[in-house]
């Protein structure tokens, strides 16, 4: 019964365990010591149901001896009275009533006898009371013909009742059948009868004084109430104790229970207490260190969500750091996850880069300011994200510079076709302001041999902008696919570009000077100070060398500085030698010109005025830095240095914007000056800018002047002066000295 509720609380645990993990040591324990504490109290109580259960039986065979003991010997005392009436069977009332108070004993349950000779009463005692008995016919009495007829045949006792007497009241009735010897047979006598006093009989036999509920029936297994003498019948349903009581014909059963039903025992309940104490002794702790998981469990929830809230931010961080916050386009760092990424073992396909920087955003960004230099780079974008397939990526990795990245198994003719499709795509004009801008973009190509495939990605993105730099070179709108060569040759300049640094720094440039001659008089009028290179194991290289590398580098400012020094060095040195070299021109860059130092170190050269002279390339009037020139070429002519245009006419810059430099001379471009012997027109050109100078006082030079008929044709043109390999070729200041001195010589002899 203890066990019914045990599945139901066993479930809730279970539901429980299913919410809450921590919590499971506690509930296995609690299920555990429930088990025990039930299997210890069941089996308390199965063994205290025992315990009872002996105890009963012990009182109650206490009892039902009692009731043997004392039925039996009421049973001797009527077989006592039957032997006298055997010897004497012929005696009357009075020696019945003598034979019977002599027999009879005070403690005795019988309460009184009956003797029938021939079944019919004849004889009572004690008389009084019982006189009612007197002439009783068994045999025609219906509740005790039964009793009777079986004692006589059975020859045996017969014990019955309880039955209602006809002298009033009930009793047990023992019945001794008396057979008499007459001669040699033995002849029913009759019947004695012994009245068992009921009340008395079961007090003696202690059956009053028990807590035991009894009951007392006349067979085993008792069915009807009636079968039940002493107590009910639902006493034999109770699992009770039996015993039996035997008579020579017959037998009791008695059946008997505790009162108020077995296992009253407080001592269970005591038992239980104890053992749930002891379990909870050993859960309670369990079910606090649950608590503890618990609480912890909830904090590590905590610091979960709180690592997810970290890991969203930082994913969000991520997001923001692998793209570009201006285009939304992924950034460099995305391209270079892409690079550094390792392929995948499946995948065949080959990583295709196409570099693209934009031709003219420097232009708009000057002129249509940051909004406008925005709208470019988004309206590039968009149309860069449109060419975009599912698996491709274009990515904004620097100012104009952006990334298309491709995969192909076939990668060449996918990658040239693409990057057509891209210079076709950003050819299209945009619309800034409603204006129509054209910015177009050049391309470089490169993509993974399939042979090599994963080995060294970030070379790719290397290769991919050698390739611009190649289409830069040729023009704008161009694509170009990088190739070994490209690769030499990058490897070659920057080899190159590593030794002009040193060569810089350990005085390896030297200058060489080129005499300008007087067109009319043929002396000279000045040299140009002309750049070389003394390469350790080149030998000398010209300009055309290294010039790009330096303007690459940003020092050509710097070479042009010392070219400056070593100009003025030999100058001083030349007039300390009496040489009669008026002037000296220097090839000044733009950059040079823009050096914020600039002026402060002309101003501490020991100069005079007309000696120096800067010659500035003819594409000086559409340089970006115009504004400081505006500022710096009157300051540098303060200081009594001349400028000179170089280079007129290869540009096509116009007349105008370089005559507001008010330029001392201009210097026509060879290119101009060669075809002039066989070509009219280009000999009206070049007396047309003469004819300029002239008007605006500007001396006229003419370059490249290869031949003495070149010469007389600008004599005659009125060409001011001349420079060119027909007269003097570049040459080192020693060559220089000894040059003029030859020449001093040679007119001397002439003279
Ligand atoms: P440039 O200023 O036009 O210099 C004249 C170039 O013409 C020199 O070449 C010279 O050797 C060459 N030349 C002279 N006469 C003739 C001739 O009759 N026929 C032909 N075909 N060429 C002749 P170079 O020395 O190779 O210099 C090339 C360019 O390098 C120069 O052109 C100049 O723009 C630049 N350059 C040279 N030195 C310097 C320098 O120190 N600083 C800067 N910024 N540029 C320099
Ligand atoms: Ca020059
Ligand atoms: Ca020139």
């Amino acid at each position: 019964m203890k066990f019914r509720r045990h599945p139901k609380m066993v479930r809730s645990l279970a539901g429980a365990v299913g919410k809450t993990g921590a919590f499971a040591p506690a509930i296995f324990a609690a299920i555990i010591a429930i088990i025990v504490v039930s299997v210890a109290t069941n089996w308390r109580l199965e063994r205290s149901l025992a315990d009872e259960r002996s105890l009963v039986a012990g009182e109650l065979a206490t009892i039902s001896s009692r009731l043997q003991t004392n039925l039996n010997s009421n049973v001797k005392l009527l077989q006592g009275l039957a032997a006298g009436i055997a010897v004497d069977p012929t005696m009357d009332q009075n020696r019945f009533s003598k034979l019977a108070t002599q027999i009879l004993q005070p403690d005795s349950q019988l309460r009184s006898f009956a003797a029938a000779p021939g079944m019919v009463v004849k004889w009572v005692y004690p008389e009084k009371g019982n006189e009612k008995a007197i002439g009783l016919d068994y045999r025609t009495n219906e509740k005790q013909r039964d009793s009777a007829m079986l004692a006589r045949n059975t020859h045996n006792i017969v014990l019955t009742g309880p039955v209602d007497l006809v002298q009033g009241g009930t009793a047990f009735v023992v019945r001794w059948p008396i057979y008499v010897t007459n001669g040699t047979s033995q002849v029913f006598w009759g019947l004695l009868s012994g009245l068992i006093d009921i009340p008395k009989l079961y007090r003696e036999s202690g059956l009053e004084s028990t807590d035991l509920e009894i009951a007392i029936s006349s067979v085993p297994e008792p069915d009807l109430p009636k079968k039940v003498f002493l107590g009910s019948l639902q006493t034999f349903s109770k699992k009770p104790v039996k015993a039996s009581v035997d008579m020579t014909y017959g037998r009791w059963t008695l059946a008997a229970a505790p009162k108020g039903g077995w296992g009253q025992n407080s001592e269970i309940g005591i038992f239980e207490l104890y053992a749930s104490l002891l379990s909870l002794c050993v859960v309670a702790p369990i079910i606090w260190v649950g608590f503890l998981t618990k609480s912890r469990q909830r904090t590590i929830e905590k610091l979960r969500l709180h690592k997810k809230k970290l890991v969203r931010a930082r994913q969000g961080l991520e997001y923001l750091s692998l793209h570009d916050a201006l285009t939304g386009l992924p950034n460099r760092r995305f391209v270079d996850q892409i690079i550094s990424q390792p392929p995948r073992p499946d995948a065949e396909d080959c990583l295709i880069l196409i570099h693209i920087d934009l031709d003219r955003f420097k232009e708009i960004n000057d002129t249509k300011g940051h909004a406008g230099g925005d709208t470019v780079l988004q309206a590039t974008a968009s149309r860069l994200a449109g060419l975009a397939g599912p698996n491709e990526v274009a990515a904004r990795i620097g100012g104009d510079e952006f990334i298309f990245a491709s995969w192909s198994a076939d990668p060449e003719p996918k990658a040239t076709a693409l990057a057509s499709l891209i210079v076709g795509t950003l050819e299209q004009t945009i619309f800034i302001d409603g204006v129509e801008c054209a910015v177009g973009a050049s391309v470089g190509v490169a993509w993974e041999t399939p042979g090599a495939r994963g080995r060294d990605l970030s070379q790719l993105l290397l290769n991919a902008d050698l390739a611009l730099y190649e289409a830069k070179k040729t023009g704008r709108g161009r694509a170009a696919v990088f190739t070994e060569e490209l690769r030499s040759a990058a490897i070659l300049s920057k080899e190159l570009a590593d030794e002009f640094h040193h060569a810089l720094d350990c005085d390896e440039l030297v200058a060489f000077f080129q005499p300008q001659f007087d067109a009319n008089t043929l002396t000279i009028a000045g040299v140009e100070a002309l750049a070389r290179w003394d390469h350790p194991k080149k030998g000398l290289l010209g300009p055309d060398k290294f010039l790009d590398v330096a303007e690459r580098l940003g020092r050509s400012g710097d070479m042009d500085r010392l070219i400056l020094q070593k100009a003025l060095f030999e100058l001083a040195r030349w007039d300390s030698l009496g040489m009669q070299i008026p002037r000296v021109s220097v090839n000044i860059s733009a950059r040079r010109l823009a050096q914020a130092n600039l002026l402060a170190e002309l101003s501490e050269l020991p100069l005079a005025k007309g000696r120096l002279c800067f010659e500035l390339l003819e594409t000086i009037s559409f340089d970006h830095l115009q504004p400081v020139l505006n500022e710096i070429i009157p300051a540098v002519k303060e200081l009594g240095i001349e400028i000179e245009i170089d280079d007129f006419g290869t540009e096509h810059a116009s007349i105008v914007s370089l005559l507001r430099f008010e330029p001392r001379r201009l210097k026509i471009d060879r290119e101009i000056i060669k075809p002039i012997i066989a070509s009219p027109s280009q000999r009206r050109l070049v007396s047309s800018i003469i004819e300029i100078g002239r008007s605006q006082n500007i001396d006229i030079v003419a370059e490249g002047v290869e031949t003495m008929e070149h010469a007389k044709i600008l004599k005659d043109l009125g060409c001011h002066l001349l420079q060119g390999y027909a007269l003097a070729r570049p040459m080192t200041s020693e060559q220089l000295i000894e040059f003029c001195r030859a020449k001093d010589e040679g007119l001397t002899a002439a003279g």
